[in-house]
């Protein structure tokens, strides 16, 4: 559920929205309003419209629905089709750019996100010089309960939340990468400098990994019920074992045998690139609070960028070619 500061915000859209096409602000549509922003998942007018009739016997179904088009006008709310022939709206405000893989036998609809599938469209997208303003990708299909004909389980979640849980366990797993990454290099390093150097990375990644626990454990305390959601984001977890190698692979690719300049300047490296992806991961997202975890890692790693960076200047003197490009 959106927080208060968001509920608010999106009234003040909707208020100003009202002004501009000279329509009163209601009673009723505040009603309306109400009942929608506070839902999760994908709302049919009825199911709307039964909602709002518990609290105000006077609201009709056509207030209902001309309600729901003026939220999607005002760019509140998204209209989409789980193919059962019903209007259907979603909270649009502050919610990540989603698909939906929906059973046509108990309606149910999961939403996943997956950046390959956003970029493979851009690509055939741009071939055709296209400017492309908007796009839906439904899958239809029998969910595993009803293939299984077990009693459905529907549950509706806040897209947002889930998206944000996802994107704390990647920034984790980063995290953890590192550590290992550095406690491998303090275990292969012949030179005692080096050794602290690298102690001194670990320790400093164990920092912001335990800072990322903490905001996990914030997460999920307050929202419990998103551990069961479904995963949300699809994300190649190969990649992030390129940006920090596991302690096998630089067994594999001789770590011990690294003098220490060689062995910064790959911490060096990496530390870029991990900045580098996840600055342009988090560009791919709008604004959602999954969004501003991975901007805000991306500003972590690059702060283990300088440390490196000064580390290398250290041992191996500010003449050192290797700053940042
Ligand atoms: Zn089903
Ligand atoms: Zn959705
Ligand atoms: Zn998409």
């Amino acid at each position: 559920m959106a927080v208060n500061r968001e509920l608010a915000e999106q009234k003040e859209i909707f208020a100003a929205y009202l002004k501009k096409k000279k329509l009163k602000i209601t009673r009723q549509r505040q009603v309306i309003l109400d009942n929608f922003l506070k839902t999760e998942g994908h709302l049919s007018t009825e199911e709307l419209y039964n909602q709002v009739r518990q609290k105000d016997r006077t609201i009709g179904y056509a207030t209902v629905s001309r309600t729901m088009k003026a939220l999607t006008d005002a760019g509140l709310a998204r209209e989409i089709d789980l193919g059962d022939s019903r209007s259907r709206f979603e909270p649009l405000y502050k919610r990540p750019h989603h698909h939906h893989i929906i059973c046509v036998e108990c309606q149910k609809a999961i939403e996943f996100l997956s950046p390959e599938l956003e970029q493979l469209q851009e690509q055939v997208v741009s071939r055709y010089r296209f400017r492309p303003l908007r796009h839906h990708f439904q899958v239809f299909g029998v969910c595993e309960d009803c293939q299984e004909h077990r009693p459905v389980r529907l549950e509706d979640f806040d897209s947002d939340l889930v998206f944000a849980r996802d994107a704390l366990r990647i920034a984790l797993q980063t995290e953890r990468n590192g550590v290992n990454f550095y406690q491998a290099l303090a275990t292969a390093a012949k030179d005692p400098r080096g050794k602290k150097a690298f102690l001194d990375m670990a320790a400093e990644e164990g920092k912001h990994l335990r800072e990322l626990e903490g905001e996990w454990d914030a997460l999920i305390k307050r929202n419990k019920r998103i551990l069961k959601a479904p995963e949300f984001l699809h994300f190649d977890y190969n990649e992030l074992n390129r940006l920090f190698p596991s302690p096998e692979e630089l067994q594999k690719r001789g770590v011990e045998r690294l003098s220490l300049e060689e062995a910064l300047h790959l911490a060096l490296s990496m530390e870029q690139g991990a900045h580098s992806f996840f600055k342009r991961y988090a560009e791919r997202f709008n604004d959602t609070r999954g969004k501003s975890i991975f901007q805000k890692f991306a500003e972590e790693e690059l702060e283990h960028c300088d440390l490196i960076q000064q580390e290398c200047d250290r041992l191996l003197g500010p003449s050192n070619p290797s700053s940042p490009a």
